[in-house]
């Protein structure tokens, strides 16, 4: 295989197109699908060599794998750092990245507004392995300087939160977890690689559900830990990922190399449809209250436009009058479709409080700031007026 010289140059679009191919002797112009588990040596010789560690090469796919590679070695780039490992999921990624690096006895501080089954690892899995946990108002500065005036291993945060888009300060918790000795890893799924770059901002570690917007097509699942950590790397993260095996499949890593192809043309229209969506929403009578970081009103606005290029891709918002106005307008959209799933292509809206939160409870909501009345929606690639006209139609069939 022949590597094409990484360019520093690059940016972020021809990154996305280029980045990380590395051609068979076939010359391919798309990157090759290596669809095999194993690898054959020449002698066994080689092998012990391969086994040895004399010779880098490949010998197992749970360990690597050269379609997964050329995938890590795109999305590192897009990131500035080193070291990529991808994974079968996002879900996947986060335990990793957490449970690799974390022994009993050790605590983890994580801000409470998480992805629902992130809020499960670190609440419910960790604690059970005697990792302590606390879980914070990722909003207050306050909040994490008494967590980590405690000794803390690890801080964990999403930013912005499913589904409230509650926006964490990058900067400032890096710097107070790095002065505690605390290592930061950021769940960076809702602001995309184009969009905020965590390692700026002083992120140790970024992990990803690749099946949100780097697919973006819905077609599969997927992951990645990112780090320039070459102790973390070498230490904890491979050695968990090769005897564990959640290895990421080489088909969903070629599908996931093809849709960062047009993630460039996809973040950047669909950020402009949730801008309009946000706008529309927030002039609307019917609805309550809009909670998007590219909107003026948005509490956090100055901060999220601080770390983020954009506001992103999901809008939520609030309807006066609970669960039955939302089922009322959710089942009124004819052109939008009902799907807890997000990042894709399809405009699609869910109603987290029966859906990704139902698990919680109403007080644990309510603290979240997740009303009966909240619908979220994952702004697609359709044509900005007929989403206008499906929501506007959707608004009015659920009036009182
Ligand atoms: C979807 C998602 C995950 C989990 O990813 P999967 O690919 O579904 O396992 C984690 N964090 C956030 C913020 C997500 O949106």
């Amino acid at each position: 295989m022949k590597d094409e010289s990484p360019r520093e140059s690059w940016r972020d679009a021809t990154k996305l197109v280029r980045e990380g191919m590395s051609r068979s002797p076939f010359s391919e112009t798309s990157e090759a699908l290596f669809m095999t588990s194993g690898y054959v040596y020449g002698s066994a010789e080689e092998a012990e060599e391969a086994f040895s560690g004399a010779r880098q090469r490949f010998v197992y796919s749970r360990y690597a794998n050269p379609t997964v590679q050329m995938f890590e070695n795109r999305l590192a780039a897009l990131e500035g750092v080193r070291f990529c490992k991808g994974t079968a999921s996002g879900m996947a990624a986060v335990f990793a990245a957490l449970a690799c690096q974390l022994r009993a006895g050790d605590r983890v501080v994580a801000s409470r507004a998480l992805f629902g089954s992130c809020q499960y690892v670190v609440a419910e899995i960790l604690p059970a392995f005697g990792i302590a946990s606390e879980l914070i108002d990722g909003r207050d500065l306050g909040a994490w300087e008494a967590a980590l005036s405690r000794p803390a291993a690890c801080v964990f945060l999403e930013t912005p939160s499913n589904p409230m888009l509650e926006i964490v300060d990058l900067a400032a918790v890096c710097r107070l977890a790095r002065a505690a000795g605390a290592r930061t890893v950021i769940d960076n799924v809702f602001a995309t690689p184009l969009l905020q770059h965590p390692f700026t901002f002083g992120a140790d570690i970024v992990v990803y559900s690749a099946t949100k917007h780097i697919d973006g097509q819905g077609r599969s699942l997927g992951g990645a830990v990112l780090t320039d950590d070459q102790d973390y790397l070498d230490n904890q993260l491979v050695p968990f990922l090769r005897n564990t095996g959640p290895a990421l499949s080489p088909f969903n890593a070629w599908l996931l190399l093809k849709g960062m192809e047009t993630m460039e043309l996809r973040i950047t229209r669909q950020c402009a449809n949730a801008g309009a969506v946000a706008e529309q929403l927030a002039a609307s009578a019917a609805v309550k209250q809009v909670h998007y970081p590219g909107l003026v009103s948005h509490p956090q606005h100055d901060l999220a436009m601080g770390q983020m290029t954009a506001g992103g891709t999901v809008v939520t918002f609030d309807l006066p009058d609970g669960k039955a106005q939302a089922f009322r307008f959710l089942n009124a959209l004819a052109t939008i479709d009902i799907s807890n799933n997000l990042g894709d292509t399809k405009t699609l809206a869910t109603h987290p409080a029966t859906t990704t939160h139902q698990r919680l409870t109403p007080e644990e909501r309510a603290t979240l700031g997740i009303r009966d009345g909240t619908v979220r929606l994952s702004v697609g690639l359709e044509h900005i007026d007929d989403l206008r006209e499906d929501l506007a139609r959707a608004l009015l069939a659920a009036r009182n």
